[in-house]
């Protein structure tokens, strides 16, 4: 029996039509306000929204609950309990009760938690986030939650990503009002994010040591052919590439997730996947689980899916694309320039609340897409520079620069909201053109933020979006709270006006991958910051610690035991990295090579003996140059070990990862670089693993 894409989307999804066929009227609308308003959920609505759910899911199979959480592993977290509950006589019945819903209390000691939670207080609690559907999966039902401690502190990505919506919400909201809109009762973010990936076979991936300990590769001589003829990007996909994309969209659409577009991506063996957008509350799980069922899917298919920033040297690396907006309850997007002149007003307002947070907080946007995956692509050419600013395109760029010089908002002319946002030109979605260079791109009715590494979870960039423009919004709030109506529209150009001029150097229309624009750029006294153990310290800056206690998305210890955190990640990435290559190298590469070599001395012996006479040459030539290699590359080794050994001892966490960074890296690279070179002549039958030719291309 085969089901129909509207049938099967979203059927094992405990969803709103579930809901109001399910639930007793009075329990539904009192579930929906708490999901809609973020007001208390009594026991008893949870009592009864248990039930029915526990009785859909067995319905569908399910068996088992289990509490779903993001720690700051970075991964989603899970432990399954049964519904059974024994009744004597050896008889079970399923049961599910409002407080298991609600509250669950995983044994947290081993998640990280940067020093919030005291070892003798190994508890952890879960509590029911009701804004983002349960679903199944696998026989379980899966019911997203968020993670704190004992004490209260956030513990995973969940809280201070679902506190940022709210501290936006608010002060949105305000501003709304203020400008006289006030039909508007709540703003909510949306995120739509196009997630890349790579497919290798399952078969080359066991054999590679760097892929299945790191994620990447370590070693590997480029292929004859790369990705220069660009003839991948949106190339005629593969059957069995075509085969894994559609039982992925099937897997997806039961779940709820909004799959929308798939295409082959510019690198060989790489693609995309974008959903339609969503609460972003919503997106961010939805994203965790895309990632989730890609490997899963993959494996079924014989395929490993790399999540990776970068799996390939030479070869582009995978990214995200978070593109971000706002919306009201009323259902008008923020970001949307419109047709009615009060819109743009109020657009206008929103742009530069936009504008000015980036500028204010480029270091946090930076800092919340750093990690050592996706050090290898910011600024390489391949993705935007570590630069942070936006591309507005001319037609915006025009109009703020008129507000600025006043030429749209004459001071001799009477100046009233409409005539202002009249000689606005009316923005065409698609009039904005691509500009693949930028961080940070208004796409029409959004923007796109770029600079995510493929592999990281959404929600650290949006925690620092949402927080920023709240702030910026609070501001603008402030400014214009007391002004009388007939004012307003003055106070409001001159506020704009204020803002272009203050924030203006962050906008950059032009290509980001040059030299250039980085000299430009630190003559505008923009933030550029090249590493993730460069930009960590923002975290901990008193800007950056103002802004998230005074919107309480973290207290001042969560800040810090996130610090710490990112810190170690960093620190325990490349060390696992560097013990990786060694392991590698000694006992695969090395050998390969002596093998090589081998080969060629033996058969120099085999051709004296038939005669003296008998040219050596080339075998000679090849033992000389592949000997001295051999020797480069064992004192490379050498030295990254010895560094390994040295890194090993060091204790200040900021000094390790700094460390990490400018030694044991280039230590790598120094090896890579001789390997490389010498992998280019190891017979095929020889080297222990798969080449990137083999692993790229012959899928
Ligand atoms: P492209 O980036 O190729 O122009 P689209 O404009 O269709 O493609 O959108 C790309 C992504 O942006 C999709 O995931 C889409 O759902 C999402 N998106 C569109 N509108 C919004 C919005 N208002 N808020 C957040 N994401 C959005
Ligand atoms: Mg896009």
């Amino acid at each position: 029996m085969s089901m129909t894409v509207p049938q099967m989307y979203g059927s094992l999804v405990f969803n709103d039509k579930v809901m109001r066929d399910k639930l007793p009227k009075d329990i539904y609308k009192a579930l929906r306000k708490t999901i809609d308003k973020n007001t208390h959920l009594e026991i008893d609505v949870a009592n009864a929204v248990a039930i029915a759910m526990k009785e859909w899911a067995v319905e569908h199979g399910a068996t088992h609950f289990t509490h779903w959480f993001q720690p700051l592993t970075g991964f989603t977290a899970e432990k399954h309990d049964s519904f059974i509950s024994p009744v004597g006589d050896g008889e079970v019945i399923m049961e599910f009760s409002g407080k298991e819903l609600v509250k669950g209390e995983p044994d947290a000691s081993s998640f990280p938690s940067g020093g919030l939670r005291a070892t003798f207080e190994a508890r952890g609690y879960t509590a029911w986030d009701p804004t983002s559907p349960a679903f199944i999966k696998d026989g379980t039902l899966y019911i997203p939650t968020a993670f704190c401690s004992y004490s209260g502190e956030a513990l995973d990505k969940k809280t201070p990503l679902l506190r940022s919506m709210e501290a936006l919400n608010r002060e949105a909201t305000r501003v709304l009002h203020v400008l006289g809109n006030t039909a508007v009762q709540s703003v909510t973010t949306t995120v739509g994010p196009e997630q890349e990936y790579f497919l290798i076979d399952k078969e080359d991936f066991k054999l590679r040591k760097d892929l299945i300990f790191t994620g990447r590769t370590l070693l590997g001589a480029k292929p004859p052919k790369g990705q220069e003829m660009e003839d991948h990007y949106f190339g005629t996909l593969k059957p069995r590439v075509a085969a894994y994309m559609h039982e992925l969209d099937e897997e997806l659409w039961k779940l709820g997730i909004p799959a929308k577009t798939k295409h082959n991506e510019v690198a060989p063996a790489q693609h995309e996947l974008a959903p339609v957008f969503d609460t972003t509350n919503v997106a961010v799980d939805h994203n965790q689980l895309t990632m989730e069922m890609m490997r899963k899917v993959a494996e079924k298919h014989g395929f490993v899916c790399l999540l990776h920033e970068k799996p390939f040297d030479g070869i582009n690396g995978s990214g995200k694309h978070n593109n971000w907006s706002m919306t009201t309850d009323t259902g008008v997007n923020l970001l949307d320039p419109g047709k009615t002149p009060a819109e743009n007003i109020q657009f206008l307002v929103f742009l530069m609340a936009v504008v000015s947070a980036v500028d204010k907080y480029a270091d946090l946007m930076r800092l919340s897409v750093a990690s050592a995956g996706n050090d290898h692509r910011l600024g390489a050419n391949e993705a935007p520079p570590a630069i942070i600013s936006i591309f507005l395109g001319d037609e915006l760029t025009a109009v703020l620069d008129s507000i600025e010089k006043d030429a749209f908002f004459g001071k001799q002319e009477k100046v009233t909201m409409e005539t202002g946002a009249t000689v606005l030109p009316h923005f065409a979605k698609d009039t904005t053109d691509r500009n693949r260079t930028s961080p940070f791109a208004f796409t029409g009715n959004k923007f796109e933020f770029r600079s995510l590494g493929s592999s990281l979870s959404v929600a650290g960039p949006n925690i620092v979006l949402n927080t920023a423009v709240a702030e910026t919004l609070s501001e603008i709030y402030e400014e214009l709270k007391d002004v009388p109506a007939e004012k307003m529209a003055e106070t409001v150009r001159e506020l704009l006006k204020k803002a272009i001029l203050e924030h203006k150097r962050v906008i950059f229309n032009g290509n980001g991958y040059t030299d250039e624009w980085v000299a430009e750029a630190e003559k505008r006294g923009l933030y550029n910051y090249k590493s993730t153990p460069d930009v960590l310290p923002v975290f901990v800056a008193d800007k950056n610690v103002d802004l998230f206690t005074k919107h309480h998305i973290y207290t001042e210890s969560e800040i810090k035991s996130r610090y710490e955190i990112l810190l170690e990640n960093y620190s325990k990435t490349i060390h696992i990295e560097a013990q990786t290559m060694v392991d590698m190298v000694n006992r695969q590469f090395l050998p390969a090579l002596m093998e090589t070599m081998d080969r060629a001395a033996s058969l120099v012996a085999k051709k004296q003996q038939i005669s003296a006479a008998i040219s050596c040459k080339a075998e000679l030539a090849r033992i000389e140059k592949l000997s001295a290699q051999y020797d480069g590359i064992y004192e490379a080794v050498e030295k990254l070990a010895a560094d390994i050994r040295i890194a090993e001892g060091m204790s200040d966490e900021l000094g390790l990862a700094k460390f990490y960074q400018a030694t044991i890296l280039s230590d790598m690279a120094e090896v890579r670089v001789i390997a490389d070179e010498a992998e280019a002549v190891i017979p095929e039958d020889i080297l222990p693993y798969p080449s990137y030719a083999k692993m790229l291309f012959y899928v």
